[in-house]
């Protein structure tokens, strides 16, 4: 028995709900709630079955300026802002901060203003994709079960050189568990997702890769677990609205008087004195494009950090509704995710051949039931011997 699990970023339920992926092989198939926020949030829930206040793993910055790994910035925040956020100096400084940390994850700057990336530590420090990445993980679990696993990802490869490579592998039957991870649909649904013909190629295009990986593992005489997941959706943008046009007018001043980062489906503000606390939660409450999140919500959302580091306040925005300008970009892109996980189009999938142990209905669902398969081939294994 072997297991191949494809995970296809930002392939979402509505876009598979009446457009089915190899409907013949995978018959088992569930909408999936996923968590609030982005792929570095809903994959490390998927990895560790532990909702982020858990994982650790919520939206990629969070305030920490003690750990942040840009601390040495300060000494240049000296210089005029626009040289400091200049394309050049910023490249400088993220391959700086990356190599001085010795980060091996996921780590990008996005467009963070300069001045405020030393009170920001990232979340993704390690390649999440390997053992030790998020706090038991799936990958932990596989080496403390003995199990041959690979993981393949944009890391190292492409998607098509990952599916190319995970043929090879299973060609010369190498492990017993593979995790295939494709990021490629993300940016083509994130810019196209309106374009219907498109999608529809896209959709084509990974379908008949995953049919490639699956005949080759059929090919290897085992019996096959296949599964295909995602980590989240992709919600068609309505309208952009200008938050930072609101909140600018008021007069405070960052780093002194508060901190905020605008991410593009939510603003999270760190206060540093009583009237900037109290002035921009009335503001933002007076906004109809959005809400503050309330300390029920996050409870429920699994990001009640007890220290805040992720947000004193997060102001979460309407479907489809996006911060523009953004921290992202000035423009936003025609599709986003990171919207509340009950808009519909939030909703990752799973997909699967044989019957899964258990509904699959959340994130955390979805790592249970990976989880049981590495014990079953874990036990094959010792079987074996
Ligand atoms: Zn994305």
């Amino acid at each position: 028995m072997i297991a191949v699990v494809t995970l296809i970023d930002a392939l979402g339920w509505t876009y598979v709900k009446d457009r089915p992926i190899m409907p013949d092989v995978l018959k088992y198939r569930n909408e999936v709630r996923t968590v609030l926020g982005f792929s570095s949030g809903a994959i490390p829930t998927l990895l560790s079955g532990k909702m982020p206040k858990d994982s650790g793993h919520w939206n990629l910055f969070y305030y920490d300026p003690e750990h942040s790994p840009f601390r040495w910035v300060r000494w240049l925040t000296f210089l005029p802002k626009p040289i400091l956020n200049h394309r050049v100096t910023r490249r400088v400084i993220r391959v700086a901060s990356q190599r001085m940390s010795k980060f091996g994850g996921y780590f990008q700057i996005y467009g963070v203003p300069v001045e405020l990336l030393p009170y920001f530590d990232i979340c993704e420090k390690k390649d999440i994709y390997r053992p030790g990445g998020v706090p038991s993980s799936l990958f932990d679990q596989l080496e403390a079960l003995g199990v041959r696993y690979r993981t393949y990802s944009y890391h190292e490869m492409t998607d098509a050189e990952i599916v190319r490579t995970a043929r090879r592998d299973l060609r010369e039957k190498k492990y017993d568990f593979y995790f295939l991870y494709l990021s490629e649909l993300d940016a083509f649904l994130h810019s196209q997702c309106h374009d219907a013909a498109g999608v529809a190629r896209s959709l084509d295009k990974y379908e008949g890769w995953l049919r490639e990986v699956y005949e080759e593992a059929r090919r290897t005489g085992e019996e096959v677990a296949f599964f295909v997941l995602s980590d989240h959706g992709m919600t068609p943008k309505r309208a952009g609205y200008d938050l930072v046009g609101q909140i600018r007018p008021l007069g405070f001043e960052m780093p002194k008087d508060y901190l905020s980062l605008y991410d593009s489906t939510m603003a999270r503000f760190w206060f540093f004195n009583d009237r900037a606390r109290k002035q921009i939660t009335e503001r933002l409450n007076e906004l109809n494009c959005g809400h503050i999140l309330s300390a029920a919500e996050k409870r429920d959302l699994g990001i009640d950090f007890p220290d805040h580091r992720q947000g004193e306040i997060v102001f979460l925005m309407n479907p489809g509704v996006l911060i523009e300008p953004s921290f992202f970009g000035t423009k936003a892109p025609e599709g986003m995710h990171g919207f509340h996980p009950d808009d519909p189009y939030s909703s990752a999938i799973f997909l699967s051949n044989l019957a899964p142990s258990r509904r699959a209905d959340t994130l955390v669902d979805v790592h249970e039931v990976l989880h049981e398969w590495a014990e079953t081939l874990s036990n094959g294994v010792h079987a074996q011997r």
